[in-house]
Parts: structure tokens; C-alpha cells; sequence
């Protein structure tokens, strides 16, 4: 179903972008940089969104923006918090105002329409809330605008065939979603170890003292045993279909 290379925007010349985007959707990743366990990467969050806004910009004919790499900061009950090393984070005051800033200034191109995936869990908030201020100040005119974070778009049903013990996305840290969409994208990055944890924490609640060893092994809140390439292909194709649903109307209507 893909038929076009995916474009960037930053590829562009400041002579060309206004013309190759007027009436197309940009598409912008936003991930962060986290500790994902002794077996992935730092930056999971950033190169799920990636993948899937190239997928999309090529399959809409649309343009993709630079992955945005920082995020607000990972909490104990839903990224295994800052007590593992290697987690980078701003605050959410200031993500909101960044995201604001950054927006604003994209308006200024004439798109037709925004999409904004973020592989963040603790990003959500903070985006749909620097979008309804913007919206509120006239920002987007009558610019379509969708946001999301992909594993909104995994149906219900889904997780009920292929993963029937699912500990709720909060949990999914490290787990057996990104383990798996990280040996369909990017194998080379996927260390072997495939740590276990066996009660994934509760959704909002927030406790003091914090304990990490009961909230994770080593930073894996659910279950890595089980992940496949096959399983993170499945669902990467799944998040693209419903990806398509949700923008391509938009993007057609005149
Ligand atoms: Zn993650």
C-alpha cells in the first residue's frame, strides 16, 4: 500500500516548502530518551513515532518532521522513573511551552492538516494540552489537527487475541509491545536479556516511598518473555491501518 518514498521537511529549501506543503499534512514524532531495561535502547520512545510517521507520510503523500527527542519526565508506575541512569527529561511546564513555541511557528506554513504521534506515555497530557491552548488562541485556523500516542490506535481486540495477560499500556514500559516493535524496526539495537516482572504496577497511583524493585525488574514493569519480530510487525502494521482511518478522511476532504 506504500507508494511513495517518505519526504522530509527539513529536506526541503525555504524557496520550495511553502508550495510542497500547501494542502498536504505534516507529521511530527515525539518520543524522549528513557531507560527501556537492560535490553533496549534509550531511545524506544523516539524511533517507534519515527518509524510510524515515515510509514504514514509516505503512504498519504504527506511530509514528516525531525523526530522531537526530549520528553517530560518518566514516573515510577508507567517508565521506571529517574532512578535508572540514562533518562533525559524536561519538565512539563516547559515541554508545553516548547510544543507551543515550535507549533506556533509551524503555522505559519500553509499545511492542511497536522498529525502529532508520541511514544511517550508521560508526553500525552502535555501535547493535547499545548494543542487545545494553541487552538483556543486561533493557531490551526481551519487546519485540521490529530494527535495521539500509537498504542491508543491497538484495538481492544487485539490485545485480547495476542496478549491475554496485558498489565494496561501504563505497564507496557519496556514490555512485550516495544520489545517486540523493536525487533521488527531496529533488531541490531535489541539486546538478548528478556527480563520478567511479575506484578506490574497499577494505573494512577503514586507512591512515597518510592520501592523501584516493586514497581520493576530493573526498569521492565510487565513482561518481555514471549516478544517477536513477528508480534512487532503485526502491530505495526495494525497502528499504520488505523493511523490511515483516522487521517486520510481529513486529508481528502476539500
Ligand atoms: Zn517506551
Amino acid at each position: 500500500m506504500e507508494s511513495l518514498a517518505a519526504k522530509a521537511l527539513a529536506e526541503l529549501t525555504s524557496a520550495e516548502i511553502e508550495r510542497a506543503v500547501a494542502g498536504k499534512t505534516l507529521i511530527w514524532p515525539i518520543g524522549g530518551i528513557e531507560q527501556h531495561g537492560p535490553h533496549l535502547p534509550l531511545n524506544v520512545d523516539s524511533l517507534i513515532p519515527k518509524a510510524l510517521s515515515h510509514r504514514l507520510a509516505a503512504i498519504i503523500d504527506g511530509f514528516y518532521l525531525p523526530v522531537q527527542p526530549l520528553s517530560v519526565r518518566s514516573l515510577p508506575q508507567s517508565g521506571g522513573g529517574l532512578i535508572f541512569p540514562g533518562t533525559i527529561y524536561i519538565d512539563g511546564g516547559t515541554f508545553t511551552r516548547y510544543l507551543q513555541r515550535t507549533l506556533a511557528s509551524l503555522c505559519r506554513l500553509p499545511f492542511k492538516q497536522l498529525v502529532i504521534i508520541n511514544g511517550h506515555y508521560e508526553n500525552e497530557a502535555f501535547i493535547f494540552e499545548a494543542i487545545d491552548e494553541l487552538s483556543g488562541n486561533g493557531a490551526f485556523g481551519e487546519r485540521a489537527v490529530t494527535a495521539f500516542s500509537w498504542w491508543s490506535l491497538v484495538p481492544d481486540a487485539w490485545i485480547a487475541a495476542n496478549l491475554p495477560d496485558f498489565p494496561g499500556w501504563h505497564a507496557e514500559h519496556a514490555g512485550i509491545t516495544e520489545t517486540s516493535l523493536m525487533l521488527h524496526l531496529h533488531p541490531d539495537l535489541v539486546r538478548s536479556e528478556r527480563p520478567d516482572h511479575p506484578s506490574p504496577p497499577m494505573a494512577g497511583i503514586y507512591r512515597l516511598p518510592l520501592d523501584g524493585d516493586s514497581a520493576s525488574t530493573r526498569g521492565v514493569l510487565s513482561r518481555t518473555s514471549g516478544s517477536s519480530a513477528t508480534l512487532g510487525k503485526q502491530l505495526f502494521d495494525l497502528v499504520t491501518e488505523q493511523m490511515i482511518a483516522l487521517v486520510e478522511r481529513r486529508q481528502n476532504d476539500k
